[in-house]
């Protein structure tokens, strides 16, 4: 596939794939199957506003491949949730789980709206509506949706509770549950929490220093920026920028980020944060700091921007930030990519967690289930550097190893089930 500034989301993956499929030496079958996806489904989504109109949305389940297990992956809420985005996203979650190893499937779904300044009871209905309309095709062995962007815990339990009221009280039947309905602990932090390990690793493997002499910048305070920025300020990077969909905040001595998460919490953005400095989304993407941590939205590194990218290190904590071209271009300069299917695979890895203590009616404490994650994390780290340094292997990029390892992993198993 040629590389052009131009693809879609979900040519850009492919664009991925199709390296990891040389890499590999796919057969023609594997690579039809791969490419396209397994089941579609658009549904209408009516809401009765609470002035009495009908707003209509669309609303999507995609299902990518579920060689290795049931289908996994989260449903967001956004206004460029379409088709393609969507699928682009159930392709990213095949290999994301197949990565890490835990026995999934991949799948998206979202509603493509924007949510913004919807009531609460708005917001209720709508997703009540969308879960009703797609619960024919998924299930607790057969597809597990989670959270995503503008959705959360909240979200899940009337999803859990719509799902119950058509077929029975079924908790497995989505992950990202607030604890109280049978989430796990640790849920909320964990792809926060799966970044900040990626970054330790390669902290630690190019001996870059101790965490405090490290710059850090975090494009969104959403849940996953938000808990990177945490745990990362809690083991002594200095977190120096950080934004959302307002702007962006920055101080060069380093945020003070408990606070920070105070200030958001009372006032619902980053913005104006007392003792920081205003900055646009831009300016974050190009700051000088160490590493860059995009955690907001897809193709925010672009061809227009990635020649004024600083950091060294970029950790991919929100899905597809990066363009295949832009891709390229970092590559070239020796830019160290950790890729979204590995270095955010944490909170897929806890939702598994969550399902497993979920099938078991039994609850972890939450040190178990961050000495879990931090185990798969690290050991998936470990083994896509070892597919890339292993020089048969051809793969130049981190981003490149981890497609081939999970692109290799999925069609073992679908070869075994006697589907290629
Ligand atoms: P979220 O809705 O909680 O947060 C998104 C954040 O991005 C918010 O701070 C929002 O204000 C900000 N944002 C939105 N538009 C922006 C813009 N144009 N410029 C700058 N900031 C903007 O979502 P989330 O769950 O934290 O997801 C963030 C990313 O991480 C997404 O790409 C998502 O697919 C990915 N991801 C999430 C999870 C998860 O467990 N939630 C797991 C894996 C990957």
């Amino acid at each position: 596939m040629d590389l052009r500034d131009d693809l879609t989301p979900f040519e850009a993956v492919n664009y991925f794939f199709f390296k990891a499929a040389e890499i590999d030496h796919l057969s023609d079958a594997a690579i039809a199957v791969l490419t396209g996806t397994y089941r579609e489904l658009r549904v209408q989504v009516p809401v009765r506003r609470d002035d009495g109109t009908l707003s209509v949305f669309n609303g999507y389940r995609v299902q990518h491949n579920a060689a290795r297990g049931p289908y996994k992956g989260g449903i967001r809420y956004h206004a460029s949730a379409d088709l393609d985005e969507v699928r682009a996203l159930a392709s990213l979650m095949t290999w994301k789980t197949a990565v890490v190893g835990i026995p999934f499937g991949g799948a998206k779904g979202g509603i493509q709206v924007d949510p913004r300044g919807m009531s609460k009871p708005e917001l209720e209905r709508m997703s009540r509506t969308y879960f009703g309309q797609i619960s024919h095709i998924i299930g607790p062995t057969r597809d597990i949706p989670a959270p995503d962007v503008n959705t959360n815990a909240q979200v899940m339990s009337w999803f859990m509770d719509e799902y119950g009221r058509r077929r029975g009280h079924t908790t497995q039947i989505v992950t990202g549950k607030p604890v109280a309905l049978g989430g796990s602990l640790g849920r909320e932090a964990a792809t926060g929490r799966g970044c900040v390990i990626a970054m330790d690793e390669v902290v630690r493997e190019l001996d870059l220093g101790a965490p405090d002499e490290l710059t850090l910048a975090i494009q969104g305070f959403g849940n996953v920026g938000s808990w990177a920025a945490r745990i990362a300020a809690e083991r002594g990077y200095k977190v120096l920028a950080t934004s959302d969909v307002d702007g962006a905040i920055f101080n060069g001595n380093g945020l003070d980020v408990p606070a920070l998460v105070d200030h958001v919490a009372a006032t619902g953005s980053v913005v104006e944060f007392p003792g920081s400095e205003s900055i646009t989304n831009e300016d974050l993407l190009e700051l000088d700091c160490d590493v860059l941590m995009p955690a907001a939205l897809g193709e925010v590194i672009t061809k227009e921007n990635v020649d004024r990218i600083q950091a060294r290190i970029i950790i991919e904590a929100a899905n597809h930030p990066i363009v295949p071209v832009a891709d390229q271009a970092l590559a070239d300069r020796g830019v160290v990519v950790v890729p979204d299917i590995l270095a955010n695979a944490g909170g897929v890895t806890v939702s598994y967690f969550e399902w497993v203590q979920n099938n078991q009616e039994l609850q972890w404490e939450e040190a178990e289930v961050n000495d879990r994650l931090t185990k798969i994390m690290r050991r998936a780290y470990q083994e896509c550097r070892a597919f890339q340094l292993d020089e048969s292997n051809k793969a130049s990029t981190m981003r490149e190893a981890a497609f081939a390892l999970a692109v290799a992993r999925v069609v073992e198993a679908a070869e075994l089930r006697g589907y290629l």
